[in-house]
């Protein structure tokens, strides 16, 4: 008799996990577990079908499960009905980072600890935020198509490309992923770096930004933290977002708020998809308000055929810089997130709950994480 269930929800690989052992995070190579998991004496159940619920195997599984590991690239939306129907449920894992898809309120009701692999893939993430404000900025999209479509219109793909130096560039959540996007960029020689966060940055994390844009740019006092967003939007030409999805952040992104951005600026997100209203979003990328939108997160995924986010276009067709969700799943981060989860369930199956204390999400009823929370950061 297994001591208990994992259930592991993982995206299908196919003939890519053929061709690529390292793509640890596909179901068929179940971020390398199983055996350790079989090692301890627990059944591992892996699948992919995970919607819709109730009538999936994620909702038939979870039923007598213990443990369950999903993704946020592929999640598994743990609701509060199908935490109800799975009274042995006691952790859930994220093999990565922002656990929004496990609804974290219904799991403290049960004293339900969620963790996830702190940290696993930032560095990931900032990369594919510079990407993206690059893509746009530079017009990449339109050259690139005259490139393949055998086109020369020089003028045509100019007059949509400006340079990233000299200009305002701002951050909503300046956590981890935030502050490297703010590192990365000192190097493109901006106006100013702002950011708008609960928390204060330390002012060493901020020294640091400005020593370097003095030696490398000759500018020092880049950095500036604005109180309010609004003021912040409107001082922008990139606006990148990096915080959490929670309930003040769903829908912060709506027409409204938008309406304070200034013509023509940019907006990247990379955190989730709900934190912007699509339709919102892909009205002001059509009617030129937005000068363009990118990221790779959206608000349920996989997104619908017709999710507003893939038909978006401008009168250029340049504005439109969205990708699926990869930018946290680089194979550099699957190794991380991999071995991460390990290291969770180990502190689980000895019984110590000897977590890294940034890994855990909620536990013993409450919020243990300061991305939610007044606490001092630590990047
Ligand atoms: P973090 O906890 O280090 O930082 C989050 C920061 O956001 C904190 O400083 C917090 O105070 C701030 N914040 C929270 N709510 C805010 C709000 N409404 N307005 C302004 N600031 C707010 O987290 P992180 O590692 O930087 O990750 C941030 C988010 O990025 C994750 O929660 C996740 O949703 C997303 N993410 C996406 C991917 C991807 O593959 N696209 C990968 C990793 C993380």
């Amino acid at each position: 008799m297994p001591k208990g269930k994992v259930l592991l929800v993982l995206y299908e690989g196919g003939k890519h996990a053929q061709e690529q052992e390292k793509l640890l995070g596909c179901i068929e190579n179940e971020l390398g577990v199983r055996k350790f998991i079989e090692e301890h004496g627990y059944e591992l159940v892996a699948t992919t079908d995970k919607d819709p619920e109730p009538t999936s195997t994620v909702d038939k599984e979870l039923r007598d499960a213990e443990i369950v590991i999903t993704t946020p690239f592929f999640p598994a939306y743990i609701s509060r009905n199908r935490i109800a129907e799975a009274p042995n449920l006691k952790l859930c894992i994220t093999a990565g980072v922002g656990s929004d898809h496990v609804d974290l309120e219904a799991a403290n009701e049960r004293k339900i600890t969620v963790t996830e692999v702190t940290g696993s893939n930032v560095v990931s993430v900032a990369e594919h935020v510079l990407a993206t404000i690059l893509v746009l900025i530079r017009n990449y999209n339109g050259g690139h198509q005259q490139a393949i479509n055998g086109e020369w219109d020089i003028a045509g793909v100019a007059k949509n490309v400006y340079d990233l130096e000299d200009k305002v560039i701002s951050t909503v959540g300046a956590g981890r992923i935030g502050y490297r996007v703010l590192e990365r960029l000192v190097a493109f020689n901006p106006k100013k770096l702002l950011y708008y966060d609960y928390q204060e940055l330390p002012t060493e994390a901020v020294n640091r930004l400005n020593a370097a844009s003095e030696l490398f740019n000759g500018r020092g006092d880049i950095v500036q933290r604005v109180e309010k967003v609004e003021e912040m939007l409107a001082q922008s030409d990139v606006v990148t977002i990096n915080c959490p999805l929670h309930k003040d952040s769903k829908g912060m992104f709506n027409k409204q708020l938008i309406s304070h951005m200034k013509n023509g600026a940019y907006l990247v997100n990379t955190a989730r998809g709900a934190i912007c209203v699509a339709e919102d979003v892909a009205e002001a990328v059509r009617s030129g308000k937005l000068a363009g939108y990118g990221g790779d997160v959206w608000d349920k995924q996989p997104a619908p055929k017709n999710h507003p986010w893939r038909s978006m276009d401008n009168k250029d067709h340049v504005g439109n810089a969205m990708t699926v969700h990869i930018s946290g799943t680089s194979l550099d981060a699957q190794k991380r997130y991999a071995q991460g989860v390990k290291n969770i369930l180990n502190s689980y199956f000895s019984k110590k709950f000897d977590y890294r204390p940034q890994d855990v999400i909620v536990q013993n009823g409450t919020y243990a994480t300061r991305a939610y929370g007044q606490e001092k950061k630590s990047l």
